[in-house]
């Protein structure tokens, strides 16, 4: 297990800069989850930290050693990618113990840490099958399982669920999240997908265009986004974001409030019209044309009422505003 620190690491492609000079310590038995929209930069980091990808600028550092050009392969570290690349020849087991084949570890201990990894994925029982008999989510966790037996230092992710349909995604979300409390390694995971983030990280560093636009816990960043890009990026639906005079007669030149923060009250501050009624079961989304404000989001909890024509007025709790002003968050 090691820290991992990236001092001033940047990263050009000719003469285009990907990732200008960042800092990020991420810690000793953490889940960082680095969340971003489509090319912000989150593989070109991760491969920085794995060596496959060299670094234009600065310093990497893992357990306290400098590994900025140290090879791959004696960094401790172990990656895990959204295509598993099994061998389609070779059965789970000779696939999770691959690696430690070639490094020319002795067959009895490669026996005993395949074994393991797969009692720890629940793979024991499917131990001789080869990757056409199993499903998606058990191909993933061979690939895990790859990682697992060189017991890395560190382990890096890179958007591992994105080839799994909805129910699966769900349930490895649990199982990742479970082998990190059992392992307690540290684990940097990459995605773009915001629920990932929030359900599976410890600590969340959201990257924007090759910049931190901002880390911290999930609740911190949910109760307390620093910019207009993270309040919209973490939660669902996204947060209503208003700028315009609406804004600025609360102090900001653009305001944000959550869906599950709006409420459908007679004496509310907007008045306008429902455009559209989702009907979740739990939960209703109530989407509306509000004068002066524009386009919004509501959830409602369980069954609503309301139909499309309505005529509604919506207000909020005033400790539930989030007041941007140029970009950024304005605390009281
Ligand atoms: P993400 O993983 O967040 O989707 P990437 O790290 O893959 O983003 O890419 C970040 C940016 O770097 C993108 O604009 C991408 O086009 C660019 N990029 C990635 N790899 C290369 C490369 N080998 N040569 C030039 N540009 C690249
Ligand atoms: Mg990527």
């Amino acid at each position: 297990m090691a820290d991992v620190v990236l001092a001033s690491v940047g990263k050009r492609y000719g003469g285009v800069e990907v990732i200008p000079p960042l800092d990020l310590t991420i810690q000793d038995g953490s889940f960082t989850v680095l969340v971003g929209p489509s090319g912000c930069g989150k593989s070109t980091l991760l491969r920085m930290i794995a060596g496959l990808e060299d670094v234009s600028h600065g310093v990497v550092a893992i357990g306290g050693d400098d590994v900025t050009h140290v090879d791959p392969s004696q960094r401790g570290v172990a990656m895990v990618f959204q295509s598993y690349a099994l061998y389609p020849h070779m059965t789970v087991e000779e696939n999770i113990g691959f690696g430690l084949r070639l490094s020319g570890m002795p067959r009895e201990e490669i026996v005993e840490r395949v074994g393991e990894a797969a009692a720890t994925l629940q793979l024991t029982p499917l131990i001789e099958r080869r990757p056409r008999q199993l499903s998606g989510g058990q191909r993933q966790r061979v690939a895990i399982g790859r990682a697992i037996v060189r017991k890395p230092r560190v382990f890096l992710f890179d958007e591992p669920l994105s080839n799994l349909d909805a129910a699966l995604r769900a349930q490895m979300r649990v199982e990742l999240a479970e082998l990190h409390r059992r392992l307690g390694a540290t684990m940097i995971y990459v995605t773009h997908d915001q629920v990932e983030a929030m359900t599976m990280a410890d600590r969340i560093v959201v990257l924007n265009a090759g910049r931190i636009e901002q880390a911290g816990s999930p609740m911190e960043l949910y109760r307390e986004p620093a910019t207009p890009f993270v309040a919209a990026f973490l939660g669902s639906p996204k947060m209503n974001l208003i700028s315009g005079d609406a804004a600025a007669s609360l102090g900001g030149e653009m305001v944000g409030i959550r869906p599950e923060h709006l409420r459908i009250k007679h004496d509310g501050r907007w008045g306008g019209t429902i455009r559209h009624v989702e009907h979740l079961g739990s939960e209703t989304l109530i989407h509306a044309e509000l004068d002066g404000v524009g386009p919004v989001t509501a959830k409602v909890e369980g069954e609503s009422v309301h139909a499309p024509g309505d005529l509604v007025r919506m207000g909020f709790d005033p400790s539930h505003l989030h007041v941007f002003v140029e970009g950024r968050r304005q605390t009281a």
